[in-house]
């Protein structure tokens, strides 16, 4: 009898670590592209689009829910990653980048410079409405803050050190950005 009993508890717990590891994978794994289309797709983000241009406003619990924590810190608290860490300050492909929380086009790749600042940077926007700006004042620093034309979230800061023709740096946070290649 106590057999079957430490036999079932065994068996109890361990269905429970397999179920917090499968939905771990699956949380990891939430976003896919779809070949055909050449777009994102993100299973626990409904709002997530990169065609549709209208205008998203939802209450901080929204985004809490639908996005991963460390895209929530940077894009609804204007978190900063630290510099050299992220996925995109030194990449050079062909594509387009995205506003990782709501997919929206932010950069073509020919914008995209190598800096030395290790944070992704841009010399131009894709186009007038796919970011924002505002004057940021924290840490003593007047600066400009970029943020996504469509879900107001943060995504870096704008300077006027930049390359020509535009003299503009978007130095942006890799992880609110999603990448697309061009199709080969
Ligand atoms: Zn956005």
């Amino acid at each position: 009898m106590n057999k079957l009993k430490l036999f079932l508890t065994l068996t109890f717990f361990t269905s429970i670590l397999l179920y917090i590891a499968a939905s771990k994978t699956i949380n990891l794994k939430n976003t896919s592209l779809n070949q055909n289309k050449n777009l994102i797709t993100k299973t626990m983000n409904p709002y997530y689009s990169n065609t549709d241009k209208k205008k998203l406003v939802l209450p901080d619990s929204v985004w809490k829910k639908v996005l991963p924590i460390e895209v929530y810190e940077v894009s609804r608290h204007a978190e900063t990653e630290r510099p050299f860490t992220g996925k995109y300050w030194n990449t050079n492909e062909k594509g387009t980048y995205y506003c990782a929380a709501c997919g929206n086009e932010l950069f073509k790749s020919d914008a995209k410079f190598s800096s030395s600042c290790g944070w992704p940077s841009f010399f131009e926007q894709s186009n007038k409405e796919s970011i924002v700006y505002k004057t940021d004042k924290t840490y003593g620093m007047e600066r400009i803050e970029a943020i996504c034309g469509r879900c107001d979230g943060h995504l870096g800061h704008l300077f006027d050190d930049g390359p020509a023709p535009t003299n503009k740096r978007y130095c942006m946070n890799s992880i609110v950005l999603d990448f697309i290649a061009d199709k080969k």
